[in-house]
């Protein structure tokens, strides 16, 4: 095989080269740097997904079907044979047994290695065929040249990188990259029972582990090398989360101390508790207290409140602002779409206004007339309270005082957004109090590693009155059915929400599935109204429709996921979700909430399709049970957490595409507590080597983590 020129890698940063010269990048180079390894050090860390022993030489006689065994033998016997395909079959004998050879792909010069009477060193998978034994596209080469001392190891790569280049690559970063030790022998000491080698030595064994290594144990990575570089991963995390946190204990936010100003006026968060159609729920109490408690502070706030869909969070949030407001601040509300920003505005100031709170909202769809009138408001802190979508963040946004932001549904905002948003601070060189609210609970362990340097409040609790959702899984065969029952809950007045399945990478499938399925219910149900809403339409067209399915005039709302997060249509009493089998469980579980909002009994049709298999796999019908066994987003979350694992359940844009990439949060939770304990004394006694390690694990990752 041609292989790529050798890798240019991390060229020493005083060997200037003018930009012009510089030769154009390989597509191997390209796509070592979309793996992330760009230093010697990223290279040394690029562990082996598996290993393939070409160690030993096995007799034929002594190995089993299935086993992966190197053999050599003579080729007793070579032939092309054309049936359904050109075939190439060679048989080998190595003295013990014979082996069959089967190529469907096949070059002369292989016909030529593998000529009668050639003597073969061969590798592959043993089966036992029709023909006897034999070994499908097996990798070949003449016999005899000297055996390798250690397993050859399996990175994982992506195309255009070719393994035999990743090899060399890693090889010589491994070979140059600076590995000296970062974790003083007295913290290693404490989990020593492990007997953890040095960096060097485990990464070196990783790399190339000898053969007598019991697999197993690298393959569950419980083998004390991969142990310590878990360790080591762990603790650069927490190293880096806790200096985050230093950092902010060192910045000043204005403490919101309310009411002095006001005489004996009652505060404001009591006149809007006085409002308020209902009591807050004890869960709602406590959490609003917690907060409360953190506003008061001059330390900038910086607080997850996460609390199930539906558990009534808004109102939370709108007595944080009251506080924020009434202590002569402003407060800053963003959410993910124009439709929940909608949905809080007229929320809030059905609420606030009549406190006399002046409110301002700024969205992408506004006429610049509007946005200009909005900007001013903002800018001369005639507006206390700023409500909107990403425009919240826009450069031309310039707040008097903020001192209070609230992300909603934060999981569906990136690291740098949210960073925009605290920059908005200004003046003083304070920060605001931030508040990010999500309804996709994280797990204790998450909460642990990824989010050390948050503090969580958390709503365990459901407003009185709601009525349990029951939950269907329902073959898409079975649609008339579906159907009949939604013309039964229309006679009952109430409204249905339609879903349809967002497949990221083709939004025009969507659309036209989305639309088909609004052409057939129309047709089914020609009585009533029937909407359509999906993500391409117009703003103003969004809103008109929304707003007809929330004043009731729409029966029926078929629409693409853009209704995932935050409606609130308390009429609604039955949600469809076509191809559910498509969605992730915490998504699903955000859809369902958009029903059962009202005393009505609401259920939720979860429609799969099997597409041509006769039935669902496994894994999807798994799924799909779990979310008609519980209405708990907590148990839900921990069960997509199992399924899909962290990396995926947080989502690159909010991890900081930063996560952990060996340890495993579940099954090395003993490692995980070390960590913790070991990263203050680091940071307080050995700040150097701290920092030298966090810049080794995490690179320019670090900044992006602490947001
Ligand atoms: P989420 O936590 O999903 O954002 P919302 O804040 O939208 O939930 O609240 C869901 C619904 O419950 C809203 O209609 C809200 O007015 C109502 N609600 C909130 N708190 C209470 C309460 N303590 N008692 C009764 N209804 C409540
Ligand atoms: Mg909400």
């Amino acid at each position: 095989m041609m292989l790529p020129a050798a890798p240019a890698l991390d060229p020493a940063p005083n060997t200037a080269r003018p930009a012009a010269k510089a030769p154009a990048k390989s597509p191997a180079q390209k796509a070592m740097e979309k793996l992330g390894l760009r230093r010697d050090i990223d290279l040394a860390l690029h562990l082996p997904l598996r290993y393939e022993d070409e160690t030993r030489i096995v007799r034929l006689a002594d190995a089993r079907d299935g086993e992966v065994v190197q053999i050599e033998g003579e080729v007793m016997h070579s032939e092309v044979l054309i049936r359904s395909r050109r075939q190439l079959l060679v048989t080998v004998d190595d003295g013990s047994d014979t082996c069959l050879l089967r190529f469907l792909n096949f070059y002369p010069s292989h016909q030529k290695t593998l000529s009668v009477g050639s003597s073969v060193r061969v590798r592959g998978e043993l089966r036992g065929g029709f023909l006897g034994r034999e070994m499908m596209h097996p990798h070949f080469k003449l016999a005899g040249g000297e055996l390798p001392g250690a397993l050859t190891p399996v990175y994982p790569t992506s195309a255009g990188l070719p393994q035999v280049y990743l090899r060399k690559a890693v090889l010589s970063g491994l070979s140059r990259a600076d590995l000296r030790e970062t974790i003083p022998t007295e913290f290693l000491s404490k989990i020593l029972p492990l007997r953890l080698s040095s960096l060097r030595e485990a990464l070196q064994f990783l790399h190339h582990p000898t053969p007598d290594v019991a697999l197993q144990t690298l393959e569950d990575r419980s083998h004390p090398a991969w142990q310590r570089l878990k360790a080591e991963e762990l603790l650069a995390q927490q190293i880096s989360q806790l200096q985050a946190r230093r950092v902010r204990a060192a910045m000043r936010a204005p403490a919101l101390n309310g009411l002095a100003m006001r005489g004996t006026h009652c505060t404001l968060q009591q006149q809007l508790l006085e409002r308020l159609p209902f009591r807050l729920t004890a869960a709602q109490q406590r959490v609003g207290l917690e907060i409360e408690a953190d506003l008061k502070k001059s330390i900038p706030m910086h607080r997850l409140l996460q609390g199930d869909v539906g558990a009534g969070k808004t109102v939370v949030a709108a007595l944080a602002a009251a506080r924020c407001i009434d202590a002569g601040w402003q407060c800053a509300l963003m959410a993910p779409t124009e439709i929940l920003a909608e949905q809080h505005f007229s929320k809030l100031i059905s609420w606030l206004e009549p406190l006399g709170i002046k409110t301002a909202r700024l969205s992408g769809s506004q006429k610049t007339k509007e946005r200009r009138e909005m900007l001013a408001l903002i800018e001369s802190g005639e507006a206390g309270l700023v409500i909107g979508t990403h425009a919240v963040i826009q450069d031309k946004v310039v707040f008097k005082n903020l001192a209070l932001a609230i992300i909603d549904e934060q999981h569906r905002f990136g690291v740098a957004q949210r960073l925009a948003l605290r920059s908005k601070m200004t003046g003083g060189g304070q920060e605001p109090h931030l508040l990010m609210m999500t309804a996709t609970p994280i797990p204790r362990t998450l909460a642990m590693s990824y989010y050390a340097d948050l503090d969580v409040s958390t709503l365990d609790e459901l407003p009185p009155g709601r009525t349990p959702i029951v939950t269907k899984v329902v073959n898409d065969a079975r649609r008339d059915e579906v159907i009949a029952r939604i013309q039964a809950q229309i006679a009952e007045g109430r409204q249905i929400y339609w879903v349809c399945p967002l497949i990221e990478e083709s939004e025009s499938i969507d659309l036209v599935n989305a639309t088909q399925t609004h052409v057939a219910l129309s047709e089914a149900l020609p009585d009533v109204m029937v909407g359509l809403l999906h993500s391409r339409m117009p703003p103003a067209e969004k809103k008109a429709v929304m707003s007809l399915f929330t004043e009731g005039v729409m029966a029926v709302l078929v629409s693409t996921t853009v209704i995932e997060v935050g409606v609130d249509v308390p009429n609604a009493s039955l949600m469809v979700i076509e191809h559910a089998e498509r969605f992730g469980l915490s998504q699903l579980h955000q859809l369902r909430g958009r029903v059962g909002r009202g005393a009505a009994a609401s259920a939720c049709v979860l429609l799969y399709s099997t597409g041509d298999a006769p039935r669902l796999g496994e894994v999807a019908r798994a799924r799909l049970k779990a979310m008609a066994e519980t209405n708990d987003g907590f148990e839900i979350a921990r069960r997509d957490l199992e399924i899909r694992g962290p990396g995926e359940f947080l989502g690159a844009r909010q991890s900081g595409a930063a996560l952990l990439r060996f340890a495993d949060l579940q099954t090395d939770a003993g490692l995980l507590a070390w960590a913790r304990e070991v990263a203050p004394l680091m940071l307080d006694r050995y700040p150097d080597l701290a920092e030298r390690h966090v810049l080794r694990w995490l690179g320019g990752k670090a900044e992006f983590l602490k947001a």
